[in-house]
């Protein structure tokens, strides 16, 4: 069996690829390592260094491929604020491309990575898939077009898709650097130097928190379900909220607060029924024990 993993340089790409390896299947990575490294890269994956943008490149890389997952995006919520056009090539164009390659090579199924940003400041928690969406970034709005057009391609070109919309995702191999980098990320490594915790707003604004073994997992069953295939769109998440504040105490240290960052929603926190419906998934690792695990292993 083939496996195609666009941005399998990445952080949850390179996690799933791992474990696509152990599973043994043979997998192929498409990556511009624009934000992903090579090191990150298993060894055993067949690497080509490729842009999503680029189709006539691309295009033949999905000749006898039986499953696609497509991760390859310029995922940062702020980054889509103040770069909206570079940010739309990639996420939207890019996205339609994979779609598009994937039912021209006859690929089996194609598992989308959206995010919770589609839902935007949604006042009425937990959010459900059944919601209209109320995008607040263009990243959010990049990755609602994704999930639309997954649905068109299976609709309209029988190509199975399903749309996983991950809320925040955590564990090893994720960026710590940069002005884009997950919290818990930054502050692992901050409390490594020694430096404060760095709190923009005050703290007290909350994230569903997944951990990145759980995603996979979630990747596994959405290609092997046979409930799914038909653009179905599935939240990956714990259904528990903890505040940034309550990350900071987790981590230990000082404390500095910025002013708050645009287009962030206050608030997070997911329904992961339909994944236990239609995947059999539910998430396995606590926040409180992924967190100790990343401090004892990783940082
Ligand atoms: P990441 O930045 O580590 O991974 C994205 C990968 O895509 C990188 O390896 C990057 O080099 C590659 N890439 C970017 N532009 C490309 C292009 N034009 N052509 C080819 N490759 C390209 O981010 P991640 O956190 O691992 O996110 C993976 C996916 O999950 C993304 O689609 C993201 O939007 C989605 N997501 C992530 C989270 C999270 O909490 N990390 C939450 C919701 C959704």
């Amino acid at each position: 069996m083939k496996i195609l993993v666009t941005g399998g340089a990445g952080f949850i790409g390179s996690n799933l690829v791992d474990r696509l390896i152990d599973e043994g299947y043979k997998v192929f990575v498409i990556d511009n390592l624009s934000s992903g490294k090579k090191e990150n890269l298993n060894k055993k994956a067949i690497f080509y260094k490729a842009d999503i943008c680029n189709l006539n490149k691309i295009f033949p890389l999905f000749k006898g491929i039986d499953y696609v997952f497509h991760l390859a995006a310029n995922p940062r919520v702020l980054f889509s604020v103040e770069n909206p056009i570079e940010s739309h090539k990639v996420n939207v164009d890019g996205t339609l491309n994979v779609l598009y390659a994937s039912y021209k090579n006859k690929v089996k199924r194609l598992i989308f990575a959206s995010s919770s940003a589609v839902y935007g400041n949604i006042k009425k928690l937990p959010l459900r898939e059944d919601m209209k969406p109320n995008p607040i970034s263009p990243y959010g709005l990049h990755k609602l077009i994704g999930e639309y057009y997954c649905k068109l391609f299976s609709d309209l070109y029988n190509l199975e898709t399903v749309c996983l919309r991950y809320f925040n995702v955590y564990g090893p191999k994720m960026d710590p650097e940069g002005p884009y980098a997950l919290v818990i990320g930054k502050f692992l490594k901050l409390k490594k130097e020694n430096k404060p915790l760095t709190i923009y707003g005050n703290g007290k604004q909350t994230r569903d928190f997944v951990y990145v073994n759980d995603v996979v997992e979630a990747n596994i069953l959405a290609m092997k379900s046979k409930k799914v295939g038909k653009g179905e769109v599935i939240n990956i998440c714990s259904g528990k909220n903890y505040s940034i504040n309550y990350i900071a105490k987790l981590i230990g240290g000082k404390k500095i607060y910025l002013p708050a960052r645009k287009g962030e929603m206050k608030h997070t926190l997911g329904d992961n029924s339909l994944a236990k419906k239609l995947l059999g998934w539910k998430p396995k690792i606590s926040l409180e024990e992924g967190i100790n695990y990343l401090l004892n292993n990783y940082f």
